[in-house]
């Protein structure tokens, strides 16, 4: 069984074995269990695997075992966002102790001379976003003819970005007998087609199948009126357990005044998304790591890639307009082995979107309707004194749950006020 597994049957050397060792990481996920042996003997690879299955171990420990020091680049992994690249160059580097291996990130967003001084040196290990590492192919700064490994990281996310020509670029370039291992949450035919087209025999691994989310992640769906999100969201943080919160909403401008909001309650809280600059993204990124920042509250762009252990909790304040985005967003939390909790608001002019999402999963979520702040007319602040530990446990403040209405009925009584 591969659960059974340890690093050290999977053929990986002394150096590496002591880098993961130093890690911490104690037996493989799934995902590397599969994929390590087959990468290790040069196969390519295609994985379907979002982020906090270990995917980023299962490519990067086979591909540091091809790395020969100072060689040139050797490994390039293409990722969507800044965030994935930057935590995929530091994972390397973790991985990569006990060598001399450099690696580098190269992304959009800051300044091109350390970048170029990474490039031109023949840094061995590249994480990069296509934009940026495109700019520089296009000044000459790169030379991709050393190229052992090439790794697509969550290509469907980087098709949805509209990358394709940046990576079609790349794979003109680099040599034909490279090893590519293509990474995906999802498999929609594009990525498919592409998975396809640019891997030879690959090996196929699973972390999950296509569709399901971590079992770790108990998700609940609270049905809401739009006006009562607020107070919905304050009063589960005071819950105990609600250690670290990730919340999502739709718009920049709903994270920068949701996280005003929280923060004149006394909550510590940050916002991050793309208006801000990358610098501020870097540092809200790092004091939410450190658990300085009790509530992020992120757009999508914090979604993919932000790799941060101990998420409690995430909160779809909005629910996303994608459903690949619910999968994505809730797979913040339970990371790895932990629990975690996922957490949907919904008013009834966001059932639509939830319909989609369920039909994306193939199955059905249970949802909470909540009399406090629904439909009963009763305030939250009127029952302050008697307030219950969790309102869906507690059943004290009215919860019901939502499963014996239809729809037609849920969207009745939660409908829109004038
Ligand atoms: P990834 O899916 O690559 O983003 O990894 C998700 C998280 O799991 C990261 O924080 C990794 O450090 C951690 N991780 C990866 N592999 C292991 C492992 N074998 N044991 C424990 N933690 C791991």
């Amino acid at each position: 069984m591969d659960d059974d597994r340890t690093f050290e049957s999977l053929g990986i050397s002394e150096d590496r074995l002591a880098a993961i060792e130093a890690q911490g990481w104690t037996r493989p996920t799934p995902i590397q269990a599969q994929g390590i042996p087959p990468a290790m003997e040069g196969r390519d690879m295609v994985g379907v695997a979002q982020t906090g299955t270990g995917k980023t171990g299962a490519f990067m420990i086979p591909a540091l075992e091809r790395v020969e020091a100072g060689a040139g680049l050797q490994v390039l992994v293409l990722c969507p966002t800044r965030e994935l690249a930057q935590q995929v160059a530091e994972d390397a580097r973790l991985l990569a102790k006990g060598s001399t291996f450099r690696v580098a990130d190269v992304v959009g967003g800051v300044g091109y001379e350390p970048q170029i001084t990474a490039l031109r040196g023949g840094w061995e290990i590249i994480a990069a976003t296509p934009g940026r590492f495109n700019d520089h192919l296009a000044r000459g700064n790169v030379d991709l003819s050393g190229v052992k490994v090439l790794v697509l990281d969550e290509a469907d996310r980087m098709l949805d970005m509209g990358f394709r020509p940046q990576i079609e670029e790349v794979l003109r370039k680099a040599p034909r007998d490279r090893q590519t291992m293509l990474f995906s949450a999802t498999m929609p035919n594009g990525v498919h087609a592409l998975a396809l087209r640019v891997t030879d025999d690959p090996a196929w691994i699973e972390a999950t199948p296509s569709g399901t989310v971590a079992d770790l992640i108990e998700e609940m769906i609270y049905m809401v009126k739009p006006q009562h999100k607020p107070e919905l969201l304050l009063q589960l943080l005071g819950e105990t357990g609600w250690n670290q919160v990730l919340v999502f909403t739709r718009t920049k401008a709903g994270a920068d005044a949701l996280s005003a909001r929280l923060g004149r309650e006394g909550i510590v809280t940050d916002a991050m998304h793309s208006d801000r600059q990358q610098r501020q993204r870097i540092r809200a990124l790092e004091r939410f790591s450190d658990g300085q920042t009790r509530v992020l509250v992120a757009t999508d762009v914090a979604q993919r890639g932000l790799d941060v252990e101990g998420i409690s909790h995430v909160v779809n304040y909005d629910v996303p307009l994608d459903p690949e985005d619910y999968v994505h967003r809730i797979g913040r939390t339970g990371r790895a082995g932990s629990a975690g909790t996922a957490v949907t608001f919904v008013t009834a002019g966001e059932l639509g979107h939830l319909k989609s999402i369920e039909h994306r999963l193939g199955r059905s979520l249970e949802r909470i309707a909540l009399d406090e702040y629904g439909y009963s007319g009763e305030s939250l602040a009127s029952r302050k004194d008697d307030r219950p530990q969790h309102p869906r446990k507690a059943g004290g403040i009215g919860t019901r749950s939502a499963d014996d209405l239809t729809e037609e009925e849920l969207e009745a009584l939660l409908g829109f006020e004038s």
